[in-house]
This record gives C-alpha cells, sequence and structure tokens, in this order.
C-alpha cells in the first residue's frame, strides 16, 4: 500500500553541521556555466564555515569521458576551490544503490516497466495528450499494475509508484517559494533504466543524504528535479537539504551552456587566467566584490568574494 504524500514527512533533523557539496557530471572539462555552480556551492559552504564535498557524477557511464574528471579537478584546484574530504565517484556505488531500490521494492513502492518511449508516446496520444518531439514524456502509468511484483521482467526500468496526488512544495533561498504536481508534470518516474543503470534522481537523492549534505547549490536547470528529490527523501525518510539554484550562464542563442551546445572549457592554464574565469563566475552571480579592487590571486579574490557572498546571499 502506497503512502500519500501527506503521509510522509522528513524526520525532524537536529541542527547539522553544514555540509555542501559540487557534483559535476564529467562530461568534459568545467566551462563558465558549470565554474558558477562550483563557485556557488563553494562560496556558501565557506560562509557558513561548512564542509565543501565533491562528487563525481559518472553514473551515466556512458555519457561519461575519461580522463574529465581529473580535469574538472586541476580545474577547481587552479582556481582555488579545494574540496574538503575525498571525492566520491558514483560509478563505485552500485551495491549502495541497489541495496536502496531493494529497500523500495521491499515496500511495494515501485514496479518493473517494459514501456518505450515510442509505447509512452502512444498511449499519451490514445489519452488526448499532445507531446512535443524532445519534450520530456510524463508516464501515464501503463505498467502500474504490475506493482507488488518483486523481480525484474528481462529488460523492464523499474518506476516509482506515486500517491494519487502528490504536490511538493519548498522554498528556494534565491527564487522562493517552489510548489510541482508530480502526477501532472511529471508522472511515476524511472530509479533504475531498462539497460541496469542506476538514474541520477536516485544517487543524488542517496549521496547526499550518505554525506549528510544540509545545503545544496546548484545551476536552475536542475530546479524541476528538485520536487522529485524530495519525494524521494520522504519515501526514504531522509532529511531534505536547504536548495538554492543559481542563474544560468547562456550562450548568444539564450541555450544553457553545455557539452551539446559546445561550451569552450574555462582556461586556468595559468593564475591570471584563473583568477579571470573566477571574476567572470563572480559576476555572473552578482557579486558586488570587483568593484575598483585589483586583486593579484585566486585565494585574494576568494576572500573578497566569500563576504560579499554572505552579503547577498545568506
Ligand atoms: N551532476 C549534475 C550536473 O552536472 C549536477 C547534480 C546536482 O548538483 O544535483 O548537472
Amino acid at each position: 500500500m502506497i503512502l500519500a504524500v501527506s503521509d510522509l514527512k522528513n524526520p525532524p533533523s537536529p541542527a547539522r553541521a553544514y555540509r555542501g557539496r559540487f557534483a559535476p557530471s564529467p562530461t568534459g572539462p568545467l566551462h563558465a556555466g558549470s565554474l558558477v555552480a562550483a563557485l556557488g556551492s563553494w562560496l556558501d559552504a565557506r560562509a557558513h564555515q561548512g564542509q565543501w564535498l565533491l562528487r563525481i557524477e559518472d553514473i551515466d557511464t556512458p555519457r561519461s569521458v575519461s580522463g574529465a574528471a581529473q580535469q574538472i579537478e586541476a580545474q577547481l584546484q587552479a582556481c582555488g576551490l579545494q574540496w574538503d574530504d575525498k571525492p566520491v565517484w558514483q560509478s563505485k556505488r552500485q551495491e549502495t544503490y541497489q541495496k536502496a531500490l531493494n529497500q523500495l521494492i521491499a515496500q511495494d513502492q515501485l514496479y518493473p516497466c517494459n514501456c518505450s518511449r515510442q509505447t509512452i508516446a502512444k498511449a499519451l496520444e490514445a489519452l488526448g495528450i499532445e507531446t512535443e518531439r524532445h519534450q520530456d514524456l510524463v508516464y501515464p502509468g501503463s505498467c502500474r499494475g504490475k506493482r507488488g511484483l518483486k523481480d525484474e521482467i528481462l529488460g523492464s526500468a523499474w518506476r516509482i509508484a506515486l500517491p494519487q496526488h502528490c504536490t511538493i512544495e519548498f522554498e528556494d533561498r534565491a527564487l522562493g517559494h517552489q510548489i510541482q504536481n508530480l502526477n501532472q508534470e511529471v508522472g511515476d518516474f524511472v530509479l533504475r533504466r531498462s539497460d541496469g543503470l542506476f538514474t541520477y534522481q536516485l544517487a543524488v537523492v542517496v549521496d547526499d543524504a550518505e554525506q549528510a549534505i544540509t545545503h545544496v547549490v546548484r545551476g536552475e536547470d536542475l530546479l524541476s528535479n528538485t520536487a522529485r528529490q524530495i519525494y524521494l527523501q520522504r519515501v526514504f525518510h531522509y532529511p531534505t537539504p536547504e536548495y538554492l539554484h543559481l542563474p544560468l550562464v547562456l550562450d548568444e542563442f539564450g541555450e544553457k551552456l553545455s557539452k551539446q551546445t559546445l561550451a569552450s572549457a574555462i582556461d586556468t592554464s595559468t593564475p591570471a587566467a584563473a583568477l579571470e574565469a573566477l571574476e567572470q563566475a563572480a559576476t555572473h552571480l552578482g557579486l558586488q566584490v570587483l568593484g575598483m579592487q585589483k586583486f593579484h590571486s585566486a585565494s585574494e579574490f576568494l576572500v573578497a568574494a566569500t563576504n560579499a557572498w554572505k552579503d547577498q546571499y545568506c
């Protein structure tokens, strides 16, 4: 039996020491957009005198580029953005994700699903719901009847069965009150894909909890994932971190910088180049740190930027 979303409350959490993180997917080197997320999360951690952890999100192994994680680490270090503990690699955590999945299977929260994108599009069409070509499809629940099955069917994905009314609300520290109706906007979502890969939603929730992350600071492109993550945290009885989503860096066509839009790597080949990259990222964050002041090193700049961050975001 599935609980209503109102029955799912995060456990009361005693005040926890600040722990933030930067969680890049190693699909390429850091570009201006990912540096903004790295800098914002680092400044927030330092402004709170907290820990800043690095997690390499290489769960989607076919998309990961060999050597990219090492390149990202080197770029962060060149910018003076040092992390506090050993980086966590998602590709090494399959067993943990499987355990989390098994827990939900045992609770009848999941069901195996063999629908292809085409089947889903057809089911939506039959329901009179129009979908655009590249749009994420709201899963209409075609395989829900298989809820309670404990074994996967060959080649099936695992989806979570949402309660009938599943609206998640949360406060974003920058964007204010957020609300998403998961039934209407997402549908039962996938936690393990049919090719056996665990999804970002499952891995990020399990890892944020296991690393005791209290504050998530990341790009606004991830905002629409947050309600799903909060829902999963409630199902697992994990605490929910605070969220702050940062403005995206767009290219000249108004597209988010990414590997797909051929964003170029930030230049950290010299201390001056790294400092300039940091200054640009801080300007994008609207930090009043530059003024007439001239900085001579990344570390000197980061001290001033941390103070500017406190004024603006804390
Ligand atoms: N790995 C994700 C990305 O690079 C970020 C995940 C997160 O910060 O939650 O877009």
